[in-house]
């Protein structure tokens, strides 16, 4: 089928390089000249394991980006919605980038004859396609529902290896008012092995929701779970690996650490927490998720004050800036909190990540990066890890260019490393 894909960030570009590997042709849509520009070129705008690949074998034969919608409506069938969802200033969800695509879709379908539906992938809380999106593109392109379809197909994808989920997802939710939308969105699926759940939009916008806030709870859970046993002289990972065999509690997401960062859960806890808000429920759990997450990293610059005293002029070396492993997306990163407030401290911070270095360096410009960890730990009188970073797992001699020995680990990494002083933040 002919898809257009509105917003070539994580999960636009990444949708549209997959569909294209699916046999679709694919129109991309975006306001940043740079990121069409740049997938035209067969460049992803964004690291993702496997993405370059497919934009080299598609672009310029079935994938194109444009940033004009008149030309991508007419020449797709189906068009996602896949533009930011971020936080308002309350942290409740601000759909003004959803409505501004929404309005655009409107104008451009307005002159179309032929059927077209309209999907929102970009997560948004439950009412939202029926209630907002739609009355905007019925106003827009003059139509009423039916006319033109419209159905919500949220994504689940992980950052760092999200080609691999979309091609292997656990689970496709297709949300519409109709069957007959629902029907041409689930077919696009086709060729990928997976049941599809068909379900109204605002239940599927509800299943996106559960499920980040569920995991998220889950690792707040086990964050809180590992605080009290390092209090009490536990390894919190030895208690999970067992609680983990339990079926019904299952071992992912229990490692416990600096806490849950990157452009979804953080967002979406706190934009169900607004929705509930709204209908005057007071989302007790979802808070707590979030307050958990929130003290967690610092625990980590506690740990450090505790073992060396003042901060001020001491110099820090934070290995790991990504919010996780294999991205160089830094969006609520665990790393930034502990950055704020070693320099609020006046610590001096060196700092070294595989890929986000220059994403950092846009939030915090006046620390030091480094393109090694040995680089980074010269002189250090302490190092942080806070992400994930296969690469970490390995370091052992690097440790030696440090003034003082001392590691402060929030990702359980490094605990087989010797002579040198080690904390784990929960074990
Ligand atoms: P992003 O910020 O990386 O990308 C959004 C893109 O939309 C940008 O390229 C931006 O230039 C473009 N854009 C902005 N306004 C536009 C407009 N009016 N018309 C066309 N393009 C426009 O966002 P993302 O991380 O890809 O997330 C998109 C949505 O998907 C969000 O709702 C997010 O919560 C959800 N989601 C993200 C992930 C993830 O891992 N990143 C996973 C699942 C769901």
């Amino acid at each position: 089928m002919k898809i257009s894909v509105i917003g070539t960030g994580y999960v636009g570009t990444v949708s549209a390089a997959c569909f294209a590997e699916l046999g679709h042709d694919v129109i991309c849509v975006d306001i940043d000249q740079s990121k069409i520009d740049q997938i035209n070129a067969g460049i992803p705008p964004i690291y993702e394991e496997g993405l370059s690949e497919l934009l080299k074998k598609h672009a310029g034969n079935r994938l194109s980006a444009t940033s004009d919608y008149d030309f991508a409506v007419t020449n797709s069938e189906v068009s996602f919605i896949c533009v930011g969802t971020p936080s308002d200033a309350e942290g409740s969800i601000d759909l003004g980038i959803v409505k501004a695509a929404s309005q655009s879709l409107g104008n451009s379908l307005k002159n179309k004859k032929e059927y077209h539906v309209v999907v929102v992938k970009s997560t948004v809380v439950p009412e939202t396609t029926e209630k907002v999106v739609l009355p905007i593109i019925e106003k827009h392109s003059e139509k009423k529902q039916g006319e033109f379809g419209i159905a919500m197909n949220p994504e689940f994808l992980r950052e760092g290896k999200a080609v691999y989920d979309f091609m292997h997802p656990d689970k496709i939710v297709v949300g519409a008012l109709d069957k007959k939308s629902g029907d041409i969105v689930a077919s696009l699926y086709r060729g990928i092995k997976c049941e599809i759940t068909r379900t109204n939009p605002r239940t599927a916008e509800m299943i996106k929701y559960a499920n980040n806030a569920f995991l998220a709870t889950k690792i707040s859970f086990a964050n809180e779970i590992g605080n009290i046993c390092k209090m009490l002289g536990i390894d919190t990972y030895e208690v999970m690996e067992a609680v983990g065999k339990d079926f019904r509690i299952g071992r992912h997401f229990l490692n416990s650490g600096a806490g849950f960062g990157g452009s979804c859960f953080p967002k979406d806890v706190k934009a169900l927490i607004g929705k509930a808000k709204e209908i005057d429920y007071e989302p007790q759990l979802l808070r707590s998720v979030i307050e958990v997450n929130e003290r967690q990293p610092l625990r980590m610059v506690e740990l450090l004050k505790n073992r060396l005293g003042e901060l001020k002029g001491k110099k820090i070396a934070v290995l790991g800036l990504a919010f996780k492993n294999d991205t160089d997306d830094i969006r609520e990163s665990r790393a930034i909190p502990v950055i704020r407030e070693l320099l609020d401290v006046g610590a001096i911070v060196s700092a070294y990540d595989p890929m986000a270095n220059a994403n950092m360096k846009r939030l915090f410009n006046s620390i030091e990066y480094y393109s090694s960890t040995g680089d980074a730990l010269r002189g250090a009188d302490a190092c942080l890890i806070m992400t994930e970073w296969n690469e970490f797992k390995s370091l052992d001699n690097e440790f030696e260019v440090m003034k003082k020995k001392l590691i402060i680990d929030g990702r359980h990494m490094l605990g087989h490393v010797k002579n040198i002083e080690y904390i784990g933040l929960c074990w």
